[in-house]
């Protein structure tokens, strides 16, 4: 193990390198035990020699965005999680395009096409992931997602190749796509926009933030919908029909501003969210005869 601390200082030095990282801080859920190795990268290539030492010694490695949509476990994260949020985060505009790279705020890159009198990101602006989270799921809100403006990505592939595909390749479909079934690994992200008035952007995205304040519990941490939207029906107005707005495990509870979230609102574990995710998902099958699937991301041992 001394050795491949010693290669992976040496990628991505000493200061990038944290043992024994509560994930607590790095997701918006506020929970998580643990990872062994927290290793924060600077550029595609540390990125890649990260992953290749780990396939060659084995351990696991685990790529984390914003953690906004992610469930650690509270046995924490065995081998080496890799945040790509602080530093690969460069935006380029030239014309329509804009190109930024996996660990780029969605936020800033909607900034960034705001500055640029671009329209078609608005839906982005409130969605608190990096981009390659929110390619990885092909994210979206307000009748609007990823695969409504992308054009290309290049990704890293376990074997530690580069390579660029088509957002035909990508295969966007609702909160999916090809990245995760390929283990592959978002670097960056090409998007086309329209050419629009500033003053009507800012005003679009105005009234998205408004809506969201008005209608999602954001003063709590939470992973956004806890729950995909089954065919046909609405996670959150199911769980609201099924009496369950309100309800509790532990620190975790249901919201009463919207049920389709799930919060932690008094200091609650990995555990206790996701014994309520199950007792939702039961109640609501028993009640409509519906399975809820969850969006969010279990990592670690449950
Ligand atoms: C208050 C709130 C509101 C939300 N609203 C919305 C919404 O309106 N619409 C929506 O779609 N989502 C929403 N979400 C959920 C979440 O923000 C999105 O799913 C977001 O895209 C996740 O990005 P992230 O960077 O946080 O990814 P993470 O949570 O860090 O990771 C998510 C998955 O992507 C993988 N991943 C991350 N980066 C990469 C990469 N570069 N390459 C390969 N894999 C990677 C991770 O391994 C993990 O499997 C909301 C969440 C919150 C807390």
């Amino acid at each position: 193990m001394m050795q491949f601390i010693d290669e992976l200082t040496g990628i991505a030095g000493a200061d990038c390198i944290l043992q024994n990282e509560s994930m607590k801080k790095h997701t918006t859920f506020r929970v998580g035990g643990p990872a062994d190795y927290y290793v924060t990268v600077d550029t595609r290539e540390k990125l890649r020699d990260v992953i290749l030492l780990c396939r060659r010694e084995r351990v696991s490695f685990y790529i984390l965005g914003n953690g906004s949509n992610l469930l650690v476990s509270d046995k924490g994260i065995r081998g080496v999680v890799i945040n790509t949020s602080t530093k690969l985060n460069r935006v380029t505009v030239e014309g329509t395009r804009i190109t930024a790279e996996a660990g780029c705020n969605l936020a800033k890159v909607a900034r960034e096409a705001l500055n640029a009198e671009l329209t078609g990101m608005e839906f982005a602006a409130g969605i608190p992931g990096t981009l390659g989270g929110a390619v990885v799921m092909n994210a979206g809100a307000y009748g609007s997602d990823i695969s409504h403006i992308i054009t290309e990505a290049t990704v890293l592939t376990i074997d530690g190749e580069f390579i660029r595909l088509s957002k035909d390749a990508l295969e966007l479909g609702y909160r999916t796509s090809c990245i995760e079934r390929n283990k592959y690994i978002v670097i960056e992200a090409v998007f086309e926009l329209k050419k629009g008035k500033r003053a009507e952007i800012a005003s679009y995205m105005e009234e998205l933030a408004a809506r969201r304040r008005e209608k999602q519990p954001l003063e709590y941490p939470s992973a956004g919908s806890t729950f995909k939207r089954p065919e046909g029906y609405f996670a959150g107005k199911l769980i609201e029909d099924s009496g369950l707005s309100g309800f509790r495990v532990g620190g975790a509870s249901v919201s009463t501003k919207h049920c389709g979230f799930v919060i932690n609102d008094k200091e609650g574990t990995a555990g206790d969210i996701l014994e309520l995710c199950n007792k939702i998902s039961e109640v609501v099958r028993d009640r409509f005869g519906v399975g809820l699937e969850m969006e969010i991301k279990k990592i670690g041992d449950f």
